[in-house]
């Protein structure tokens, strides 16, 4: 076993899921940031477990062969990426094994077969550059000057920078713009500790295809003092199309404010992936690499292979990005998504491009889906729903087993599964190759260069063709066709009348906003707004710490998913 501050020199011969570099000194393993296969390292321990440590790369010894100096001077510091220092190819290679690993690990599936289906991934020509949105966070620095910059590595503390390589260009001089602006006005960046402070935040995006640049300034209040003179100088530069104002007063860690106010210009930007145009406003969820998600898109499209015959399900469609590139192949498609908001979208976005064989459902997937089976069954004399290819392309945690079922029982004969995360994804295509489907094929497509995150496309199809005669559906409102209006009024209906959990409020919230409230923090809120408690009597005790207050930004996401539920 080592010690907190031995210094060993050690070969990194394995990497871990962050990136990180793995070697072993007699048997004891040790984790070491910044060290790559193949290096050899001088590294000082600075926690040391049982059977593992972790320790701080001192100096590189003999530098691996696949070990690139990192275009960013700030990359070690900084939290955003954590590979810069390995070749792309390399980089590519990590994230084609750290698939493999969780289809063998976690799937069960064997190697053979693995082998039998993946293809290489899909990684850039020009791997930075590629981001489209950034946010910058501002800050103080000990002169009293403003900064903005970069929170280094797991803290709140701002690496003064305005040159990201992740971004584009145009950024650098937006922030200087910004900076000059707060100095020669004395306006104030926000302070965390504090509270006190303007400017907490600016978003920038920028649309590849079109070159329209978005800035929106987020706030700590409601107006920004002698906003003429950025707007001014922001104004001068090209393809400036939208500055905003987002007031956010909340002391917490969501970056934007609920909503949005117009400074000069529109609301929103356009652009394009492929030839389906979208309108991006500050709030929208839209994909922050355009060049990838493109290929993302188009493999999920290759995957479907559509003849135009088809009704597709696209399930966590957010505001349609993978709808709309389906249905300009499909007959039908149907979208779900459980963010109000990024329907609206949605179905915005399907206007502007004169599409209409695209509806939005705003709901669960894993509810939608499954009463749109029901009532099919029920209007149909208890013939099955069919679908012909159901895409899911769910947040990290994957996918509900209520919604896999569902899938399983509708047999379409294409499944397509675009992850963000393939340890859900191999948990959950362990469920469907359990239940009659077989993958066909598996690819990562790399939107994240120098970060090790990686996406994934499956393309999985029912195994043996059934005797089933398929009946073409046609949803709407008429004779023998598929009320889907219908099943969301009775949704509403019966709402109310369930009993409302806890872990139903939990699982709304976290899907909506991103975060984990405690029961008793729900309990407050109920009581503070003097609704019946039906808890059990310990229900509050479970808080193990000293009894704190949920924050504002809490409450609203309670009482919001209170509202969701009719509870109010
Ligand atoms: N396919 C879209 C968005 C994918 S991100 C795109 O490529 O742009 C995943 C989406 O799932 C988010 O928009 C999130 O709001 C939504 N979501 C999360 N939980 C959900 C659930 N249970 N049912 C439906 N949508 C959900």
């Amino acid at each position: 076993m080592l010690n907190k501050n031995d210094v060993v020199t050690v070969e990194i011969t394995d990497i871990g899921v962050g990136g990180e570099g793995i070697g072993r000194v007699d048997g004891y393993t040790l984790f070491i940031k910044d060290a790559i296969i193949g290096d050899v390292v001088e590294a000082k321990v600075m926690k040391a477990k049982k059977n593992y440590g972790y320790a701080r790369m001192m100096e590189i010894i003999h530098p691996s062969a696949d070990r690139v100096e990192p275009k960013c001077a700030f990359a070690r510091k900084c939290g955003g990426c954590q590979i810069q220092e390995m070749s792309y190819e390399r980089q590519l290679a990590f994230k084609e094994q750290k698939i493999r690993g969780n289809l063998e690990r976690i799937g069960g599936f064997d190697r053979g077969k693995i082998d039998a289906v993946m293809e290489p991934v899909e990684g850039m020509d020009e791997p930075f550059r590629y981001r489209n949105k950034a946010q910058f966070p501002f800050g103080t620095d000990k002169e009293g000057n403003p900064v903005t910059g970069f929170y280094a590595g797991r803290t709140h503390d701002i690496i003064a920078n305005t040159e990201c390589i992740l971004g584009v260009e145009q950024n650098r001089e937006i922030l200087e713009i910004i900076l000059q602006y707060m100095k020669e006005n004395c306006v104030a960046a926000y302070d965390e500790k504090s509270g006190k402070g303007l400017i907490r935040h600016v978003l920038i995006r920028y649309g590849f295809t079109t070159k329209e640049i978005m800035v929106c300034l987020v706030i700590n209040g409601t107006k920004l003092p002698k906003a003429d003179r950025l707007i001014k100088k922001l104004t001068q530069l090209e393809g400036m199309t939208s500055i905003t104002l987002s007031p956010n007063t909340r002391r917490d860690n969501v970056i934007m404010g609920n909503s949005y106010e117009v400074l000069w210009g529109q609301g929103f930007i356009t652009d394009y992936i492929g030839n389906v145009k979208y309108q991006i406003s500050p709030l929208s969820f839209y994909q922050v690499n355009p060049v990838q998600t493109e290929k993302l898109y188009g493999l999920a499209l290759e995957y479907a292979d559509l003849k135009g015959t088809e009704t597709v399900w696209d399930l966590y469609c957010g505001i349609g990005t993978i709808s709309l590139f389906l249905a300009q192949k499909a007959k039908q498609v149907y979208g779900v998504e459980i963010v109000p908001q990024a329907i609206e979208d949605a179905k915005n976005n399907a206007k502007i491009n004169e599409i209409n064989n695209a509806a939005f459902y705003v709901g669960k997937a894993e509810e939608v889906l499954p009463d749109y089976y029901e009532e099919y069954a029920k209007t149909h004399g208890g013939e099955k729903a069919r679908a012909d290819v159901i895409v899911v392309d769910p947040p990290r945690k994957g996918c509900d087993e209520t919604l896999l079922e569902t899938i399983v029982k509708m047999e379409p004969e294409k499944v397509v599964y675009v992850s963000c995360d393939s340890a859900t994804l191999a948990r959950d295509l362990k469920y469907l190759c359990e239940n009659g489907y077989e993958i066909r094929k598996v690819r990562g497509v790399d939107q994240f260069p120098e970060t090790v995150h990686v996406e994934t496309v499956v393309l999985l199809s029912h195994k043996k063709p059934d005797g089933h005669i398929n009946v073409k559906v046609e949803f709407g409102d008429g004779e023998g066709k598929v009320p889907l209006d219908n099943i969301a009024k009775r949704a509403e209906t019966y709402k109310p009348k369930e009993r409302v959990t806890y872990k139903m409020i939990k699982e709304y919230i976290e899907a909506k906003y991103g975060f984990k409230v405690h029961t008793a923090y729900i309990a407050e809120v109920k009581r503070d707004l003097g609704l019946p408690m039906y808890d059990a009597p310990n229900a509050v005790e479970e808080l193990k710490q000293p009894r704190k207050h949920p924050t504002p930004e809490k409450v609203e996401a309670i009482k919001d998913a209170l509202k969701h539920f009719e509870v109010i």
